[in-house]
C-alpha cells in the first residue's frame, strides 16, 4: 500500500507517474472499480466548501497531486513543525517538485496519453468535450488503433445520464474517460460508476480532450516546469 498524505482531508497518494499508469493498467484485473482522480488546489477548495463533492471525491481510489499548490501543501504539511523550517519551506517555493513527499506532479493529460499508448486490449469510451472535439479525438485514436468501443459528447445534466448511461453499458467499455470539467465530471462519476458494472476503471480529465485534439494547446514546457 502506497503512502498517502491528507490535504483538508483528502488522501492524496504519494505514487510517482509510473506508479500510477501501473495502477490504472491494473485496474482491468480488480474485482474492485477503480475511480481515479487528479487533485488540484481548486478540486480541494471546491470540497471545502462543497460536503456533497467533498462526498464525491472520497469515493476515488486513487488520488494523485495534479498540481504545483498540492506539491507545495504535501511539503509543508509533511515538515517538522518548527517555524524556521516552515519559514524555509515558505522562502523556497521553486524546490517544492523535488523535496516534497510527492516524488512529481502527475497530470490527468499525461496519463491518459500514456494508457491510450498502452492500453491495448482495452475497451475505451470517452464522454465529454464539444461535439467536435470528442468527434475528432475518437477518430483520430480509432485510427491510431486504439480500441475506443463508444465516444459521446452529452452534457452533465440529470435528464441525459440514463442514456449515456445506456450508451456505455452497451459499448461494453472497461474504462471511461470523462471529460466535462471539476467538479460535474467527479459527480457524474460517483453517481454512475457502480450502475455500470463493465466499468474498471473511471477518470475525470477535464479539459484533456481539447488539447489531445489539438483545439487547445498546453502550457509551454519551461512554464510547466515551474508549476505555472
Ligand atoms: N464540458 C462539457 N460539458 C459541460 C461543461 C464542460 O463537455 O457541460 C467540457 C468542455 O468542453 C471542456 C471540459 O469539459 O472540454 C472542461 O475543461 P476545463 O479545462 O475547463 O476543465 P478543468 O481541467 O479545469 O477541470
Amino acid at each position: 500500500m502506497n503512502k498517502a498524505i491528507s490535504i483538508l482531508g483528502i488522501s492524496c497518494s504519494t505514487l510517482n507517474f509510473q506508479g500510477a499508469l501501473q495502477a490504472m493498467l491494473e485496474a482491468h484485473n480488480n474485482k474492485r472499480q477503480t475511480m481515479l482522480l487528479t487533485l488540484n488546489p481548486e478540486i480541494c477548495l471546491h470540497a471545502l466548501k462543497s460536503p456533497e463533492y467533498f462526498k464525491a471525491i472520497s469515493g476515488a481510489d486513487i488520488v494523485v497531486p495534479d498540481g504545483f499548490g498540492i506539491l507545495f501543501a504535501g511539503r509543508y504539511l509533511s515538515s517538522h513543525r518548527n517555524f524556521f523550517r516552515w519559514l524555509y519551506i515558505l522562502a523556497t517555493p521553486w524546490i517544492t517538485t523535488t523535496s516534497g513527499p510527492f516524488p512529481q506532479r502527475i497530470t490527468g493529460i499525461d496519463l491518459l496519453t500514456a494508457f491510450l499508448n498502452l492500453a491495448e486490449d482495452r475497451k475505451i469510451f470517452l464522454l465529454g468535450a464539444s461535439e467536435a472535439v470528442n468527434a475528432k479525438l475518437a477518430e483520430e485514436l480509432r485510427n491510431k488503433g486504439v480500441r475506443i468501443v463508444g465516444n459521446h459528447s452529452g452534457s452533465p445534466r440529470l435528464e441525459e445520464e440514463k442514456d449515456i448511461c445506456r450508451m456505455i453499458h452497451q459499448s461494453e467499455a472497461d474504462s471511461l474517460f470523462v471529460a466535462f470539467g471539476a467538479p460535474q465530471q467527479e459527480f457524474w462519476i460517483s453517481r454512475n460508476l457502480q450502475r455500470l458494472p463493465h466499468l474498471r476503471l473511471a477518470m475525470g480529465v477535464g479539459g484533456s480532450f481539447d488539447m489531445l485534439s489539438k483545439e487547445k494547446s498546453r502550457a509551454p514546457k519551461l512554464l510547466q516546469s515551474f508549476g505555472l
